[in-house]
């Protein structure tokens, strides 16, 4: 089988009304956008993926011709080091890998999850916000997804006093398991920039955590690349320590694990590893009794991708982004039959490859 073609589609859906992402200071985000991408070949099958996009994306379908044209997509050893090498002349194409996967998957007419070993057993879901509401909207949110079946909710902290939201979700929730997410890993910095915390902070942090209690995991508290401070920070706490969404390739995963710096990894399949990667990593992970619970919020796409891995390494938790107006609805408008959770579960898909379908209506909108 030959790689014979690659179509990108600028997608962008308008969310209703503005959502403001901790992860891009102060900005109102408007829109849902996303870069789709399908790889055609010689069989008819065609694969796709997509990465996250911004402000009308970044145009590389041209490039990628030039480096994915010829080759045979079950080839994932070679199409990773081409991939590399597309790293050091532009974007990071990580979520290129995903499509290989989706053509692979097709044309053995299996799910990829069963393809690497896995089976379709429900995965436990928790409901991840991506923004900072006051403490009585976040109480109302909390009642709504405990309604609806969730298990758990992460909440998201940039401040020392954001603490205190926390704290009053604890108090109104005195049973329910609360991750939370301080988004100092990386940012993107278009009007505002975020504190950093120093190892100490997010030590202090850290304790008022565990005086709140039944916290899942800490998220982020430092720079993606401090691992030594990752380290410190975990040997100072008992709350368990997560990071690694955003870092590249499996050697800087991997180098969590040589510091003994965390106690869940969660590459993202789109934005750090790839899939064949990811299942490396959660192999190296789980040898050290580290966690592998991979981030999951790009869009409908990128999360199939990641829902892949973790029902094929029977990964404990799936991240399912919900935060109006963030909602299924919005980031799997690219999909026909966006993403559900039932009773707290999601049920892997059967239908080959990464199990989705685009919805060819919402292609090539500016
Ligand atoms: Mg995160």
């Amino acid at each position: 089988m030959k790689i014979t073609g690659v179509t990108q589609h600028h997608v962008s859906h308008p969310l209703d009304g503005a959502f403001y992402p901790t992860w891009i200071p102060g900005y109102p985000q408007g829109t849902h956008e996303a870069e789709v991408f399908e790889i055609e070949t010689d069989e008819g099958i065609t694969g796709i993926t997509a990465s996250p996009s911004f402000a009308g994306g970044i145009d590389y379908e041209e490039v990628l011709a030039l480096f994915l044209i010829g080759e045979d997509p079950h080839d994932i050893e070679t199409i990773t080091k081409k991939l590399e090498s597309i790293h050091t002349i532009g974007p990071r194409s990580w979520h290129i890998e995903l499509a290989m996967w989706d053509i692979i998957g097709k044309a053995a007419d299996k799910p990829v999850y069963e393809l690497l070993g896995g089976s379709a057993e429900p995965v436990r879901a928790y409901a991840s916000t991506g923004q900072k509401l006051p403490a009585d909207e976040r109480i109302d949110y909390v009642e709504e997804r405990v309604a609806e079946g969730f298990e758990a909710v992460k909440l998201r902290i940039t401040e020392r006093d954001d603490i205190e939201v926390v704290r009053a979700v604890r108090e109104a929730f005195p049973e329910l398991t609360l991750m939370v997410d301080a988004n100092k890993g990386w940012m993107v910095t278009v009007m505002d920039e975020e504190s950093i915390w120093s190892v100490s902070e997010a030590i202090q942090v850290a304790r008022e955590l565990e005086d709140i209690g039944n916290i899942g995991w800490l998220e982020e508290p430092l720079p993606r690349h401090n691992y030594d401070g990752y380290a410190q920070l975990r040997s100072a706490t008992d709350i368990p320590i997560a990071g690694g969404e955003f870092n590249h390739g499996a050697h800087e995963l991997y180098q969590f694990l040589d510091a003994d710096a965390v106690d869940i990894l969660q590459p993202d399949a789109a934005l750090a590893t790839g899939i064949r990667q990811a299942t490396e990593v959660a192999a190296a992970a789980r040898n050290q009794g580290v966690a592998f619970i991979p981030h999951t919020w790009t869009n409908a796409i990128g999360f199939a991708a990641n829902l892949q891995v973790l029902v094929a390494i029977n990964g404990p938790w799936c991240e399912f982004p919900i935060d109006d107006p963030w909602v299924p609805e919005a980031w799997g408008s690219v999909i026909e039959q966006p993403f559900s959770v039932e009773d707290g579960y999601l049920t892997p898909r059967d239908e080959p490859g990464l199990g989705i379908t685009l919805d060819r209506s919402t292609l090539n909108t500016e």
